[in-house]
């Protein structure tokens, strides 16, 4: 019998002014992870790029892909990369400084050599068949209404599969190319925009009523 090869299948991305260009290769099957976020931080986000209907489900869920960062590359676009920390944290939210599409959040270094991809901007059928439509939920609690019976993901099985990525990319830099961050110095692209303690808030409390509106709608 002969072996069957799987070759990566690609999936494109472009932001909806067009300025930005990706792509991303996954092998079958894909070793990424499909999850909805519900987290304020998540929702923060949305909110802070005024993109809240686009890129929020029902339950006020983020539809992220956890990957590789080096199979993610951007072709076209890079100076318009904007980043920005919705806490003064490490982590990064990264989105298109003219159209204000999403596109992934990262740590603040090449050190973690993954990346969530931000599902919102991708065709949803594409997605479905490159990754899979099982997804796992987490934080539900800070979502709006009941998402009923979904399957939740494992807070020490997710740092688990972070961890492997960190110690195999220590024996492999290639695993730590990502299309945010510079290859010959690890620094993000663009430097991360801090909000102000104020700016902050008043997210949160648009973030209320929002949820309050979908909670209303279900
Ligand atoms: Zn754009
Ligand atoms: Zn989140």
């Amino acid at each position: 019998m002969t072996p069957t090869t799987n070759p990566p299948q690609a999936l494109e991305f472009q932001c909806e002014c067009g300025a930005i260009h990706g792509v991303v290769r996954e092998s079958f099957p894909p070793n990424g992870r499909r999850l909805v976020c519900h987290c304020n931080d998540c929702q923060a986000f949305a909110h802070y790029l005024d993109r809240e209907k686009q890129i929020l489900d029902d339950h006020a869920g983020t539809h992220v892909y956890q990957m590789d960062s080096s199979k993610f590359t951007i072709s076209k676009g890079q100076d318009k990369l904007a980043c920005v920390t919705v806490t003064g944290g490490p982590l990064l939210r990264w989105y298109c400084a003219t159209c204000k599409t999403p596109i992934a959040n990262t740590l603040s270094s090449t050190r973690f050599p993954f990346l969530s991809l931000i599902l919102s901007a991708f065709d949803q059928g594409k997605t479905d068949a490159m990754l899979g439509s099982a997804v796992e939920h987490v934080a539900i609690p800070s979502g709006a209404g009941d998402p009923g019976k979904v399957k939740t993901a494992g807070m020490a099985g997710m740092l688990w599969q972070l961890l492997v990525r960190v110690i195999k990319a220590r024996f492999n830099p290639e695993l730590k190319k990502s299309p945010l961050f510079d290859d010959a110095t690890g620094k993000p692209l663009a430097e991360p925009i801090k909000l102000e303690r104020s700016e902050r808030l008043a997210i949160d409390e648009k973030a209320d009523i929002y949820r309050e509106v979908l909670a209303e709608a279900q």
